[in-house]
């Protein structure tokens, strides 16, 4: 049902109480509504005398702050669409996605050029190009849209190939901050320590537009550093992490149950979280961190519950309102414990990507079903434990191997702090399966004796027929691995081999 909506009455209510803090920044000074108000008006007013309208694109590529934050609000609250980039890219990434999304304006931290499109600059404490247009007598009036227009659109972050805009609406986030704020109990009484990124659906719209659907506080950190976050953590209720940056915390010797005390829930997201480190964070903080699952393209998608057990490496059940099923090659459902694509529909689920209607036709069953391409198994309760991604799917000598279930039997050695096992071309087998490996610091590791372990837990054709030690894995800012920069390192490990491997 297509309603009037603009998601930012959702995110910032007038009925929000005027002296709590919404956001208590890096230096520690409180930003409540009135204030944050004025600010966002300001921004909006130097949007409006440039000349955007409702449903032009506002490019942004800038450093995490309340001012970009409440740019993002500003774009909103004028009814255009919000198209934030990653902080990393360089300048040929950027025009890549502007060529693309074609906004009216970008606004970047540092001084930018680009082709047909109007450039600001706007820094961590507001100053620059932008605010010169603002006028600060002006307050801008909600613009309304429609809950299936866009508010926003977010290129994914292209771990499996060309970056896609995906076009987000008013309706799905407006579903995705009241869901999750239900879901999770979420309150005013709550701090969220935010250290994400918010160039990302995570730390945007899972984080912070349910913090401030819920009225509850979030204590804003412009980048994540684990000794800060320690020394912060005992004034949070709520901390939302990707599983990197948990790892990183358990690397400190700092990380107890005493500094964790007042949290409520730790919660993870965006790429798998190891059994090992659920079972480390548990035995270190008497936590067990709540795992959900997504994508840029959906929102959210599962959750673990609030209360009830969570258990390692399931991410949870579907969300209320959320429909999923998997999928088998041939379209059938995939029986219980089978493993199937996962198939989603709700009002989680995306428009379409910017551009590329084709594409978004190939990506939606006949019964208006988005394809996730990630490869899960359901079990008897319901429960989902995703097992990989279609397009990581190993298939040698006529075998499918599931690189997740390698790379769990990986991590358990002590040693390994990561590792990624990817397929590569192989003369005789199709693809064989190499497993690149990041090591803890001053550990060693003795492949052999490594493959003679995993010959026990392992049918043979998965175990790895090479083993290949790097000093850091590619990731991407949210601490995902690059397999498809790794796939092509690896594409001719195998070129000159014969089939006696
Ligand atoms: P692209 O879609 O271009 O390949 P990407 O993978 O980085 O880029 P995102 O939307 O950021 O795009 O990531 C979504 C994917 O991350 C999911 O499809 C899934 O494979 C993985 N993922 C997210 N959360 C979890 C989780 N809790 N456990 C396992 N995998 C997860």
């Amino acid at each position: 049902k297509i309603m009037r909506e603009n998601v930012y009455r959702r995110l910032l209510p007038e009925d929000f109480d005027a002296n709590t803090p919404v956001i208590i920044d890096e230096r520690g000074f409180s930003w409540t509504r009135p204030k944050l108000d004025t600010l966002i008006s300001n921004i909006a007013s130097a949007l409006l005398n440039i000349g955007v309208q409702p449903g032009d694109r506002v490019g942004a590529k800038i450093d995490k702050s309340v001012h970009s934050f409440c740019l993002y609000l500003a774009t909103l609250r004028v009814g255009a669409v919000w198209l934030p980039m990653n902080t990393a890219y360089t300048q040929a990434e950027v025009e890549l996605i502007l060529s693309d999304a074609s906004p009216l304006v970008l606004v970047s931290s540092e001084p930018m050029e680009v082709p047909n499109v109007a450039c600001f600059t706007m820094a961590s404490d507001g100053s620059g190009t932008l605010m010169q247009a603002a006028n600060n007598t002006r307050n801008v009036q909600l613009v309304y849209r429609d809950s299936d227009d866009l508010a926003a659109i977010l290129y994914t972050s292209g771990t499996t190939g060309r970056p896609k805009g995906a076009m987000i609406t008013h309706g799905n986030l407006e579903f995705c901050a009241e869901t999750l704020a239900d879901f999770w109990g979420v309150t005013r009484r709550d701090t969220l320590l935010h250290a994400l990124p918010t160039f990302h659906a995570h730390g945007l719209f899972i984080a912070a537009n349910t913090m401030l659907a819920a009225r509850a506080s979030m204590v804003f950190l412009s980048r994540f550093d684990p000794e800060q976050v320690l020394s912060l953590l005992p004034r949070a209720t709520i901390f939302m992490g990707v599983p990197t940056l948990y790892s990183r915390l358990l690397a400190s010797e700092r990380l107890s149950k005493a500094l964790c005390e007042n949290v409520r829930v730790f919660i993870s997201g965006s790429a798998p979280l190891s059994a090992e480190t659920f079972e480390e964070f548990r035995a270190r903080t008497g936590h067990s961190i709540l795992e959900r699952y997504g994508m840029t393209e959906t929102t959210v998608i599962t959750s673990n519950p609030l209360s009830g057990e969570r258990v390692a490496g399931s991410v949870g059940y579907a969300l209320p309102g959320v429909s999923i099923v998997a999928l088998r090659k041939d379209g059938g459902l995939a029986p219980v414990d089978e493993v199937g694509e996962l198939v989603v529909k709700g009002p989680n689920v995306f428009k379409g990507y910017w551009n590329l209607p084709e594409k978004t036709a190939a990506e939606f069953t006949r019964e208006g079903y988005f394809k996730s391409g990630d490869l899960v198994r359901i079990d008897s309760h319901d429960r989902i434990w995703i097992v990989g991604r279609n397009k990581d799917l190993i298939i040698t000598g006529g075998y499918n191997v599931y690189p997740r279930e390698v790379e769990a039997c990986l991590v358990s050695f002590s040693a390994v702090r990561d590792c990624a096992v990817i397929g590569v071309p192989h003369p005789d087998f199709g693809e064989g399966v190499i497993a690149v490996v990041e090591l803890k610091e001053k550990e060693v590791f003795e492949a052999k004796s490594v493959i003679a372990d995993l010959s026990s837990r392992l049918a043979k054709y998965k175990i790895p027929k090479k083993i290949v030690v790097v000093p850091s894995l590619p990731r991407n800012a949210m601490g995902k691995i690059q397999k498809n920069e790794l796939k092509e390192a690896f594409s001719s490990a195998f070129s000159s081999e014969s089939c006696a491997v």
